[in-house]
């Protein structure tokens, strides 16, 4: 069977992980691209409407204020637990990650390039002082006291904020401490892009690979999909886990069509 396959094509080799909302989806943080998701409401916010306009940077931490806590209290599933046994073992020696939510690292990965970037820190875009979100949440708190009530409780997208209609008018957004700039979470919005370093430090991972292991991604988004043309330009092995097709299954040696803590454990328990 694939998952048989997939543990020979993964043995003895330098594995780099391209993870994506899949991985996280049985954490509780939901995938809006998977097969049975229905699609938001709302598109996702566009980095420049956040820059440019107020009024979307105050619809914005309204939405992740209600939207925070289940984020932050998501815990790492079978999957995270599986790829950092793998790091451990010397098996899986990067992972680039598209997911934001922090949870590989929770599970104990340390070879970890977050692509979009963390919702656990916020930058001023002003100075680039960097502060924690759980430190930005108690201030949006105490400045919206009327917001703060548990009732406002609502299904939390995987950007962080919440499906949630309300007037967003009152609502005060808070600014750097440091320079009075405009913070916002250092990651990386639709229409933005992903910073240098970052991408230097992705390639430098992704030059290690002797097999891509695709885990939990549709790759629909390109700062994703380019690692798996690179492979297949390179003959670099590509192996995609995931449920329901993805962009990159054409230039894959194989696709296990799966949930990935399934796969991941088989992998885990045959590798390690
Ligand atoms: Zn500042």
């Amino acid at each position: 069977m694939a998952v048989e396959t997939l543990i020979e094509l993964l043995r003895g080799k330098r594995v780099v992980a391209l993870t994506g909302a899949g991985c996280s989806t049985e954490s509780g943080i939901p995938d809006y691209r998977g097969i049975d998701t229905p699609p938001r409401k709302r598109p996702p916010i566009q980095h420049r409407e956040f820059v440019d306009r107020p009024e979307w940077r105050r619809r914005y931490w309204a939405r992740s204020m209600i939207g925070w806590p289940k984020i932050a209290a998501a815990q790492p599933n079978a999957t995270h637990a599986a790829l950092a046994a793998l790091e451990h073992a010397g098996v899986v020696v990067g992972t680039i990650t598209q997911n934001v939510d922090g949870l590989h690292q929770a599970a104990g990965s340390t070879a970890i390039v977050e692509l979009h970037g963390a919702l656990a820190r916020v930058k001023c875009l002003a100075c680039e002082t960097i502060v924690s979100r759980a430190e930005i949440q108690q201030r949006l708190r105490a400045a919206n006291p009327a917001w703060s009530r548990d009732d406002h409780q609502n299904e939390a997208a995987p950007d962080g904020d919440a499906e949630l209609d309300a007037e967003y008018d009152a609502f005060v957004v808070v600014d750097c401490e440091a320079c009075g700039g405009t913070l916002m979470p250092d990651v990386v919005f639709f229409g933005g892009s992903v910073p240098r370093a970052t991408l230097d430090a992705a390639w430098a991972t992704f030059d290690r690979a002797e097999v891509l292991l695709v885990v939990g991604s549709s790759l629909t988004v390109f700062s994703g999909y380019r690692f798996v043309r690179r492979a297949a330009e390179h003959g670099v092995p590509v192996a995609i886990v995931n449920r329901g097709p993805t962009r990159g299954d054409p230039h894959a040696q194989l696709c296990v069509d799966a949930v990935s803590s399934t796969a991941l454990l088989a992998v885990q328990r045959a590798l390690t």
